[in-house]
């Protein structure tokens, strides 16, 4: 049983303009727990008629929530901010109950959500627009930036309590409404930060959450003419379906999507910096983030030691339970998560990779896989292609420059890379010419809500985060006012 300080963080309802309903008849949602295999809770799943229900809702509180000055929506928008923090424990055992990952981890990505309500309760109030000089003396010309109105969020199962106010964050600062549809596997964590919103004083209708069937209520968000505006945080291939779904009624959408992350470690670098910076990327949440390194790159002069330190730093890392305070890798997600590294890693070995340490699944059984790296990876397996989404660091060898940004920069993917070096000219040169959304140097970790996050290519369109991120969730409107009454300049 998950025990908590304030066991009302723990709901099990739809959370609709601003009340918890449980529409009678619906097939429940089992939410377990991936270390034990434990049901949390059990869940209604929105129908399509509760799903139109909460844009409804959201519809009927925009204008009042458009309305309201920047600096009360701000002031709103702390009070949720707030709440999060104080009840950081409590939301990082849920997050730890549902997704699987260590405490620590959960309590940092709480912490780094929660920032996001900080960030934007100050942009809301520098949300400005501008004044353009006339091409006639009667005129005058203004742009306002205005929000766009319902949005809908879908969200996946990694991070929740990240994704979802990356993006309602900047939704809610810019005036906006909005609907969500976390991911099934984690839908707990969406429903307390509805709790801590209700209790900010976030007013009925204006943040609404309604777990359910993708195909039913991922649909209807994305086909619904009232919602203008889709942000979707998820795979590459359910980002190409919604896109195409939401042509239909030309939303205004974002995608932050699939990655596959190469880290190069050129011969220069500091390999301990280069080990811990690979080792952060890689393994963060058990190698299942879309900035996860996919791909590790070291330059032949290197090549050997940095397979066997970052194969002794990997082989320490320590497997079990997420509530275990000294765990740093808990279970995958779910048995297909296992499936996937298994197959990765099989076909690495049959094209000729060398296991250095793991190699399957662990000892502990479930959905725990051992921490795995090996060594003589090379450009046509599936780990070089495809997002693995878990605990398995290929290693490959290059021996220039040139090659290693053209392997880097060979994938349809574009969201994050990672380089190692201390020669000031290359980290220009190659920061450069790599076609990544997110660059980190001689570092594994980028995150900050003051930077913008994205992704290039197939990792998707729009930015989160930053003063930019605000601009996904505005209109913007050109006013020309003619027949204005010109200064007179008086004559000599
Ligand atoms: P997913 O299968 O694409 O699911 C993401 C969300 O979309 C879930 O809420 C899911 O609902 C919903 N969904 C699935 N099929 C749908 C459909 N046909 N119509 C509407 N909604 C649908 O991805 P995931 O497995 O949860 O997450 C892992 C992926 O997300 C990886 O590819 C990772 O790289 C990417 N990701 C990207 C970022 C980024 O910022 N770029 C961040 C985190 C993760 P159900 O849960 O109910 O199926």
């Amino acid at each position: 049983m998950l025990v908590l300080a304030d066991p009302t963080l723990l709901r099990n309802a739809l959370y609709i303009d601003g009340a918890w309903e449980r529409p009678p008849g619906t097939d429940e949602l089992p939410v377990t727990n991936p270390a034990t295999g434990a049901e949390l809770a059990r869940l209604p799943q929105a129908s399509r008629e509760d799903t139109i229900e909460a844009i409804e809702a959201a519809q009927s509180a925009f204008p009042a929530w458009a309305a309201l000055p920047a600096r009360e929506r701000s002031k709103l928008l702390k009070a949720w901010h707030d709440l999060i923090v104080a009840n950081v424990d409590d939301l990082a055992r849920i997050l730890t109950a549902e997704q699987g990952k260590p405490l620590p981890e959960a309590r940092g990505e709480i912490l780094y959500g929660a920032a996001f309500f900080e960030w934007y309760a100050e942009e809301a109030k520098r949300v400005y627009g501008e004044t353009i000089p006339a091409p006639k003396a009667d005129q005058r010309l203004i742009v306002l930036r205005q929000p766009i109105g319902v949005c809908a969020a879908i969200t996946p199962w990694n991070f929740p309590m990240a994704m979802i106010p990356r993006k309602a964050a900047p939704a809610l600062a810019a005036g906006c409404t909005m609907v969500l549809k976390p991911a099934s596997a984690t839908p707990l964590s969406a429903l307390a930060l509805a709790e801590l919103a209700d209790r900010a004083g976030i007013p009925g209708g204006v943040f609404n959450v309604v777990p359910g069937r993708a195909g039913i209520v991922g649909d209807e968000l994305a086909t619904n003419p009232i919602v203008r505006k889709l942000t979707f945080t998820g795979s590459t291939e359910v980002g190409r379906e919604l896109m195409a779904k939401a042509s239909g009624t030309i939303k205004k959408i974002s995608l932050e999507l699939g990655g596959n992350a190469p880290v190069l470690v050129f011969d220069d670098a500091d390999v301990g910096v280069a080990v811990q910076g690979a080792l952060a990327s890689k393994f963060r949440n058990m190698g299942q983030t879309c900035v996860c390194a996919n791909r590790i790159y070291a330059q032949a002069g290197i090549y050997d030691e940095f397979v066997e330190r970052f194969a002794e730093a990997v082989a320490a890392l320590k497997v079990g339970d997420g509530f275990d305070e000294s765990v740093q890798q808990g279970p995958l997600i779910d048995e297909a998560a296992v499936l996937k590294t298994e197959e990765h890693l099989r076909d690495a070995v049959a094209r000729g990779a060398r296991i250095v340490t793991g190699g399957g699944r662990h000892s502990l059984g479930g959905t725990y896989f051992q921490p795995t790296v090996v060594a003589g990876a090379i450009g046509d397996m599936l780990v070089a292609r495809e997002e693995t989404f878990g605990p398995l660091a290929p290693v490959f060898r290059f021996e220039t420059e040139e090659e290693a940004v053209r392997m880097a920069n060979d994938t349809e993917y574009g969201l994050a890379a990672y380089f190692f070096t201390r020669d000031n000219a290359r980290i220009w040169r190659v920061g450069e010419a790599l076609e990544f959304g997110v660059i980190g140097i001689n570092t594994g970790i980028t995150s900050f809500e003051g930077a913008p996050f994205g992704g290039l290519k197939a990792s998707g369109i729009g930015r989160e985060g930053s003063h930019l991120g605000i601009d996904e969730f505005l209109e913007i409107k050109y006013m020309c006012v003619a027949e204005i009454c010109p200064v007179k300049v008086s004559e000599k």
